[in-house]
Order: structure tokens, then sequence, then C-alpha cells
């Protein structure tokens, strides 16, 4: 059993801004090696998604009773939830390689070729952020995904030929944070399309206490419990908010994370109860403050926080809407009563400065 990774498209996402703490993406700090060790490489450490964990088990004994490459595999969600990870552990199950790579590293069409030519039978390639394909390299996946053939266009004009070069049978992983960006002549493609969603505070607990075991620190239930509650239901979340608090501890010269220490730590670093940090509340603010509520559009939202829309839809609003924080309406964004609550203001207050 080999996995291997790709190690010049390094894994995730190389135009991602810089992530902060709360930052779903994964961060500068977080070294391969630690990164490696706390990824759970088996089915039966991949903690939570039942369902899809399910569907899987029996997506990967029928391939293997078949003796087939797994059907290509479509997986949405918010980033951090494990798609990667589940992407891995398919191959290690499989007993198949695994090649990582991500859409903005597949400029060329020399770039897909050179990954497709070089896959072995069986092989899974990923393609994290696939929504972000340009034209040219999804529509060589197309005959590569449907017959398992490249083709190769030579020569321009009348003179132009296209030359066939059969592929062995290979499994696409594509991942992506936004299912309605992706054409529908590739998402058809995929056999299977797989949603993963956030994370129950319980099942967060035991990915920290995992990874505590991991990094051999010491943490009792209540001090899980706490980082779990702050995590927006994202395990690359709860495992760096768990260094965070860890790096707190030893500084305090503590020996164990209890729910007291991790709440003082978190509160340090801006992390409220509910997980958000300042620009969530940035961005509920403004709207709340600057827009009486909403409705609000994305653009107008960005503009007057001063942050990237797409850094707002993708890392922030998934959570506050999770929450119930948000409402998306045709007309734009809502902020909720409950949000309204959490910032402790009262809706007729709501049109006084923003600080
Ligand atoms: P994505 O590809 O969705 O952005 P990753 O697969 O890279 O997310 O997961 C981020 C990190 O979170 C991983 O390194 C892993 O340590 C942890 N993780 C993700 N899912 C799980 C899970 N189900 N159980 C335990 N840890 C997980």
């Amino acid at each position: 059993m080999a996995i291997k990774s790709l190690s010049d498209s390094s894994s995730h996402a190389p135009q991602r801004k810089e992530a902060n703490l709360l930052s779903a993406s994964p961060a500068i700090e977080e070294t391969e090696s630690i990164e490696e060790s706390i990824r759970p490489t088996t089915l039966d450490d991949y903690i939570g998604q039942q369902d899809l964990k399910n569907s899987l088990k029996i997506t990967i004994q029928a391939a293997i009773a078949r003796k087939e490459a797994l059907d290509h595999l479509l997986l949405y969600g918010p980033p951090g939830l494990g798609k990667t990870t589940m992407s891995l552990i398919l191959a290690a199950e499989m007993g198949v390689n695994c090649k990582i790579t991500a859409a903005p590293a597949l400029e060329r069409p020399r770039d897909i070729m050179g990954l497709l030519i070089n896959l072995k039978l069986g092989d899974i390639l990923f393609i994290d952020e696939i929504h972000r394909l340009n034209r040219v390299t999804e529509e060589l996946l197309y005959p590569a995904m449907e017959d398992y053939r490249l083709d190769l266009t030579t020569g321009k004009g009348k003179t132009a030929k296209i030359q066939s070069i059969a592929l062995p049978r290979f499994t696409l992983i594509g991942a992506t944070t936004k299912i309605g960006a992706l054409t529908s002549p590739l998402r058809d493609r995929f056999g299977l399309i797989q949603r993963l969603r956030f994370y129950e505070p319980e099942e967060l607990t035991l990915i920290i206490l995992r990874t505590a075991k991991i990094l051999n620190t010491i943490i009792d239930e209540t001090g899980a419990k706490e980082i779990a509650r702050r995590s927006r239901g994202t395990p690359r979340i709860a495992n760096r908010l768990l260094k965070r608090v860890r790096d707190y501890v030893q500084v305090k010269q503590e020996n164990c994370i209890t729910q007291h220490l991790a709440a003082e730590a978190l509160e340090q670093l801006n992390v409220d109860q509910k997980g958000l940090d300042w620009t969530d509340r940035l961005v509920l603010n403004t709207i709340i403050k600057q827009f009486k509520g909403g409705p609000v559009g994305l653009e107008a939202v960005a503009a007057a926080t001063g942050e990237d829309a797409r850094t707002i839809e993708d890392v922030y609003e998934p959570y506050l809407l999770q929450i119930g924080y948000l409402n998306r309406t045709p007309r734009g964004r809502v902020a909720t009563e409950d949000a309204y609550q959490h910032l402790g203001i009262a809706k007729s207050t709501s049109q006084l400065p923003l600080f």
C-alpha cells in the first residue's frame, strides 16, 4: 500500500490567503509532518460523517469484489471537514496511490496530461477546488473520466489531428466548497456525489482527544469539550485551537488542559463561546448596524468590512448560516434574532455607529 502526494502541489490551495486562527484553510505553520501525524489513516479513525462512511464502505467492498477502480467521487462541503483525508483513506483501503493536486495548479493542458499519463491501474487522482478548473483542462477530463482516454490535439487548423492515448482505469476524486459552481457536464461524470457536513461538538471532542494523544498533550474531557464548542464544527479548526491552547497552558506552567484554562486561552485569542472571531462579529455587526440587519448584498458587506467577498462567502458565511445567525434571501443577507442576541444588540439600537 503506497500513498503518494504530489509534493509540488503542496496538497491544498496554493492561492488561499494566509489562514487566521479560525480559518478552515490550512495554516502556514501547520508543517506537513504534524499535519500528517494527526490525519486519520483508516475509516475507523475517521470520526463522524457516518452517512458518508457507510456509503463509501459499500462502494469500496463492491469495487474490491469486482476488482475495479472506485467510481469517480465528488466530495463537497466547507474547507477543513475532511475531504482530502477521506481521499487518502480511500486510497489506503483500496491499496492504491493517491495523487493530490488542486485546480489552480492545473493551469496548462500539460499539467493535467502529465498527471493522467502517470496514473497506474486503480490510482486515485484528487483535485481540490475542482470548481476552479479552466475550460481546456476540464474538457481533457471528460474522455479521461468517461472512457479512460486522453485526447491530444496535434497541429492546427485543417492539419489538426486528434491522437488518443488509453489510460488505466483510475478514480477521480474532486473536492469543492461550491458544488453550484461546477458545470453540469463535469458534475454528471461523477458516479457518486457526497456532502460533508459540519461536525457535532461530541464528534469534535473525540477528534480533539485523539489529536491530544498523538501530540502527547494532557487534556481532560471538559477541556476538549470547551475547545470543541468553539471550533465551528470543523476538525481543522479544532486541531488548530488545541495547539494554541496547548501553548497557553505550557506558558502558564500548567500540565493539563481543563475547561477553565481552555476558555481562558480562547477568550484571549478572541474566539468567543460560539467560536466566532473578530471578523465574524464584524460581518454581523456591519449587517446589523450599517444595513439595519439586512437584506444586504455580499459585495456591500465586503466593501463595508474591507474583507474579500470570496473569503466572506467561503470562510465566514457557511458557519454563520449553519448556526442560524445569518439567512440568505433572494434580496441578500439578513442577520437573525439570534445574531442580535449573541452580540447583545437590541433591535432598536441597531442603527448606532459600528463601535
Ligand atoms: P478538507 O480537505 O476538507 O479541507 P482535510 O481532509 O485536509 O480537510 O482535513 C483537515 C484536518 O482535519 C486533517 O488534517 C485531519 O487531521 C482533521 N480531520 C478531518 N476530518 C477528520 C475526521 N473525520 N476525524 C478526525 N480528524 C479529521
